[in-house]
């Protein structure tokens, strides 16, 4: 089991004003900051980021969402960070997302959902690796 994740606060949070919030629940939850980056990803970079979702019919408004606007990316630690981080963003669709959970409170719709979560210790550090360098992780 790793204890790292990988984060994105999407496009929808960061026009909401909500990057603050959502980084406070991030660190009273636990986790300890190891990367993080304001950047805003091309329509190609968010296909090749969402590329196991390219046979799903929402594949293109996704992408296209995840391009929109700037994001904060960032790597997070904490033991059992994966499930852990999952349980706190709440399910993919904030309707379904229990109270209290980062969906629930900040997500309008099931694909603007204000949060992105690594699904598996493999993706977090694909995903990890995609935004960050080295150089990057402290
Ligand atoms: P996650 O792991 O909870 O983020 O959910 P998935 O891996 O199933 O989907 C990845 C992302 O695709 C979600 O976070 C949403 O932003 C988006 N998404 C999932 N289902 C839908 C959908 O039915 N419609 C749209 N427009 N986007 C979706």
């Amino acid at each position: 089991m790793s204890n790292r994740t990988f984060t994105m606060i999407k496009p929808d949070a960061v026009k909401a004003g909500n990057i603050g919030n959502i980084l406070q629940m991030i660190n009273a939850a636990g986790f300890k900051i190891i990367a993080m980056k304001y950047t805003k990803i091309s329509l190609d970079q968010a296909g090749k980021f969402y590329e196991v979702h390219k046979d799903r019919p929402f594949y293109g408004e996704l992408t296209e969402f995840m391009s929109s606007g700037p994001i904060v990316a960032a790597i997070l630690e904490k033991e059992n960070a994966v499930a852990d981080f999952r349980k706190l963003i709440g399910a993919t669709n904030p309707a379904q997302a229990e109270e209290g959970t980062i969906r629930k409170l900040y997500a309008a719709s099931v694909g603007e959902n204000a949060v992105h979560g690594s699904d598996s210790d493999d993706n977090a550090k694909i995903e990890g690796d995609f935004f960050f360098s080295g150089l990057e992780r402290f």
